[in-house]
């Protein structure tokens, strides 16, 4: 799987090193430039009395450069919306994928029951490779600051219900080192459970471990509807 770059959109730090790490660590150890897109701030990611949106997104926000630097991403962009009220409008529209969270299966979650910025963060990226409507006007500001309509060639969705897997046997204590960066989010319970899906998916896809996706290539879906 040789992309040249991958652009990993994202609800929470720590959301992509679930659905992705061992993948994103992959693809970045074989040359893909990955970038990352958290589009929340994280600020609503504790439950501790007292804690102040600002103090939390200032924790989890290094949290998630370390981790990010774990598996050789390139770079970490916050679009800063507030955590927890994430919502499908123009403004978070802006943003281009290759890879996300399923708005309606992200897999851990329970079917459609899931955080609400994990479905809107899907919902997003969806939004923003609807490939088939012109819409070159819509976002004038985008044009004037120099940006011109970008199709999305390829739309991983992280999922339950994968078709695409992707071998992360050598990855996988990477994806767990990047993990456990996320210290203010007792990731320490989740390994246990992170480790036996993968193993679960490596069996799917006929290796030891493995991450799964719902893998759209949208450009041979053109051609293959002959536009
Ligand atoms: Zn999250």
């Amino acid at each position: 799987m040789g992309f040249a770059s991958a652009l990993v959109l994202f609800a929470h730090p720590d959301d992509a090193e679930y659905m992705c790490g061992g993948t994103v660590a992959h693809w970045a150890g074989n040359g893909t430039e990955v970038h990352y897109v958290v589009v929340t701030d994280g600020s609503a990611g504790s439950n501790e009395p007292g804690m102040t949106r600002e103090q939390i997104s200032g924790i989890r926000k290094p949290e998630q450069d370390e981790a990010a630097r774990v598996l050789g991403v390139r770079t970490v962009t916050f679009l800063d919306f507030p955590d927890g009220m994430l919502e499908v409008n123009l403004e978070t529209r802006m943003a281009e994928v290759l890879v996300a969270p399923d708005p309606s299966r992200l897999w851990f979650g329970r079917r459609y029951i899931n955080h609400a910025d994990h479905r809107a963060a899907g919902e997003l990226a969806l939004c923003a490779v609807m490939p088939d409507a012109p819409s070159r006007p819509q976002f004038p500001e985008l044009l004037e600051a120099g940006f011109e309509p970008y199709e999305v060639p390829n739309l991983w969705l992280s999922t339950e219900e994968p078709d695409t897997y992707v071998d992360i046997t050598k990855t996988i204590d990477l994806k767990m080192e990047a993990l456990t960066k996320h210290r203010s989010q007792g990731v320490e319970d989740d390994l246990q459970w992170v480790r036996d899906r993968a193993k679960e998916l490596g069996e799917k896809g006929g290796v030891e471990y493995a991450e799964g996706f719902l893998a759209f290539s949208l450009k041979e879906e053109e051609e293959a509807e002959g536009r």
